[in-house]
């Protein structure tokens, strides 16, 4: 039997090898911690280190680990790494546990991947999937982003413990809500042609996480630590991973993401969260089908987000994000990273070049103009990719229609 038509797929890394999920799990956490290893090495924030090491002590006493902690401070960065691999040898490190942000989670699964130790991740905040997944950003010691690394599996242990994510700022969450809601903006893009199953299955929950959060949001930062609350924070830390672990590197993100990276290299943008960022950067994709293109559905899309985004105060513009005076120059700095030749940017169906990204970017909040309006017919680009032949998926969704999770693929 002939094997040549046999390739090589990158491995599958979907989801931790268990999930924990309850309310005052940090004082009882030892007990899965000791399965697997002796001598853990604690990453965090400065911040986190301070507030979470004396409930997190106790707990690893009680099952006589020997802890070590360390800061991820600067950034999570290459000197960083540097920094925490000593220390892991020094201390003879035998488990990472990663407690914090998105950053301080990636950092500790970098450290863990280099080091080849299993990994535990403990997210203090719902504003990334980062405790999910198997992929970390590696960002400069001054907060650019630099580039991402595919790790070779997800986290051993995930400990979602509710109560200390009811502790994070209300601002993590909303933050939370705007870079799952990417997962649709971008998936149907860069994969809504894909006919391989697990992609298919990857766009689809995208649009079913996007659902949830449109229908459950609000609500849930009404209630904090209610049950709406409590699924919305299921939704943006374990779902959102879901996805990523679903579609893989082949789900890959585009503009929004990119606009965020682009961002991250202007110091100005630093006081707004990623999830916040990326938010803005969903806006700017739609604004740039709808410039290039001419394409009716995402400037219907972005209508419709930004009712959202006022709901729950997402950033609309660059105002928002704090860039009010940024300079021509900086704007066009942050356009020409996001367009470089590597960037995920260029996966949307048409050619990109930095004065329409500036463009773009400078109009999010632009009204809706009809075609009719503008003397023109309304036609939809036959090469819009949630309106090509094969299996369809829903387009983005008009406001008319209702955010129901069960509704039916056209
Ligand atoms: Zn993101």
């Amino acid at each position: 039997m002939s094997h040549s038509n046999i390739a090589f797929q990158p491995p599958l890394t979907i989801a931790p090898a268990q999930v924990l999920r309850g309310h005052g799990l940090l004082a009882q956490v030892g007990g899965a911690i000791v399965q697997l290893g002796q001598r853990p090495l604690v990453i965090g924030g400065n911040h986190t280190l301070a507030t979470m090491q004396p409930q997190l002590q106790p707990a690893l006493e009680r099952e006589a680990l020997q802890t070590a902690w360390m800061s991820y401070s600067p950034d999570c960065s290459e000197t960083t790494l540097a920094t925490l691999i000593k220390a892991a040898k020094q201390h003879c490190a035998d488990v990472v546990i990663g407690i914090g942000g998105g950053k301080a989670l990636d950092t500790a699964k970098l450290l863990a991947y280099y080091q080849q130790l299993p990994i535990v991740t403990i997210p203090t905040s719902a504003a990334t999937c980062a405790a999910w997944t198997a992929l970390s950003n590696v960002y400069s010691d001054q907060g650019a982003f630099q580039y991402d690394v595919a790790l070779v599996r997800c986290p051993d242990l995930l400990v979602l413990d509710y109560d200390l994510v009811q502790t994070a700022p209300r601002r993590t969450l909303v933050a939370g809500i705007g870079d799952a809601i990417a997962k649709w903006y971008e998936a149907s893009v860069s994969s809504g042609h894909s006919q391989q199953t697990l992609i298919i299955a990857a766009v689809q929950q995208a649009r079913v996480l996007r659902d949830i959060l449109f229908q459950k949001a609000a609500l849930a930062l009404e209630e904090p630590g209610g049950q709406t609350w409590q699924e919305v924070v299921d939704a943006t830390v374990l779902l959102a991973g879901v996805i990523g672990g679903l579609g893989g590197a082949q789900c890959r993100t585009v503009a929004a993401h990119a606009v965020h990276n682009g961002l991250t290299n202007l110091l100005a943008s630093h006081d707004t969260l990623h999830g916040e960022k990326v938010a803005y950067g969903i806006l700017v994709q739609l604004r740039l089908e709808e410039i290039v293109q001419g394409n009716q559905l995402a400037a219907t899309s972005r209508q419709q987000l930004l009712k959202f985004y006022g709901e729950i105060g997402l950033p609309q513009s660059l105002d928002d994000l704090g860039l009010t005076t940024v300079s021509i120059a900086d704007l066009q700095q942050a356009a020409a990273i996001a367009c470089a030749e590597s960037s995920d940017i260029h996966r949307l169906p048409f050619a990109v070049e930095t004065a329409q990204l500036m463009a773009a970017m400078v109009s999010t909040t632009a009204k809706e103009v009809r075609r009719e309006e503008r003397g023109e017919r309304s036609e939809q680009p036959a090469s819009h990719p949630h309106r090509e032949e094969g299996i369809s998926h829903t387009p983005h969704p008009s406001p008319l229609a209702p955010h129901s999770t069960n509704e039916v693929t056209a």
